[in-house]
């Protein structure tokens, strides 16, 4: 069995120079390593979550198959403009400028208690923006689980004390 680290593509200069873009398509396209991933991600949230929180774009691909695989629903983290229903919504720095992320105001209970899932954590901005829009709702996230953390870009430091939880680390 090949280690994960295996399936993870180095591409360099994407989408911008001096990014080392982490690129999942070679583990997602093999079965037995995506089925390891997610039966992993899925084990660090096993029996304690009712929700699984999916962060557009690649968090989705992740994060609905560990709702399957855990046998609860998924809530998808949307980019502004994207869901049709009420939603909240919260803004968060990006290297240059401001992005907004939404959630439908209706997707959780509070005191529901909800992993977040996503393909990469790297600055936390996105994660953290995440946690604040489930927070809205009275909900309580309990752990955001990662595919990769980038540890050097120290952003498990802007989650506000939520457990991170990572497969790899670089
Ligand atoms: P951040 O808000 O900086 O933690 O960035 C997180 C989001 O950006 C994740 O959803 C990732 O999909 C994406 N991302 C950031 N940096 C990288 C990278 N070096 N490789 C792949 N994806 C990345």
């Amino acid at each position: 069995m090949k280690p994960l680290k295996d399936f993870v593509r180095d591409v360099l200069d994407f989408p911008r120079k001096g990014i080392v873009f982490k690129d999942l398509t070679p583990l997602l396209s093999d079965g037995e390593a995506f089925r390891r991933t997610v039966a992993e991600l899925a084990r660090l949230g096993d029996g304690a979550v009712d929700k699984v929180a999916a962060v557009e774009a690649r968090g989705f691909l992740f994060g609905a198959a560990v709702a399957a695989a855990l046998g609860i629903g998924v809530v998808p983290i949307r980019k502004k403009g994207k869901l049709p229903f009420f939603c909240h919504s919260v803004s968060y720095d990006l290297e240059y400028g401001k992005d907004v992320l939404e959630m439908h105001s209706d997707a959780l209970l509070p005191g529901q208690r909800v992993l977040i899932v996503d393909d990469v954590l790297a600055t936390g901005g996105t994660c953290g923006a995440a946690i604040q829009l489930i927070r809205k709702t009275g909900a309580v996230p309990v752990e955001a689980a990662f595919v990769i953390e980038l540890g050097f870009l120290k952003g498990r430091d802007k989650l506000d004390g939520v457990p991170v939880r990572a497969l790899l680390n670089y």
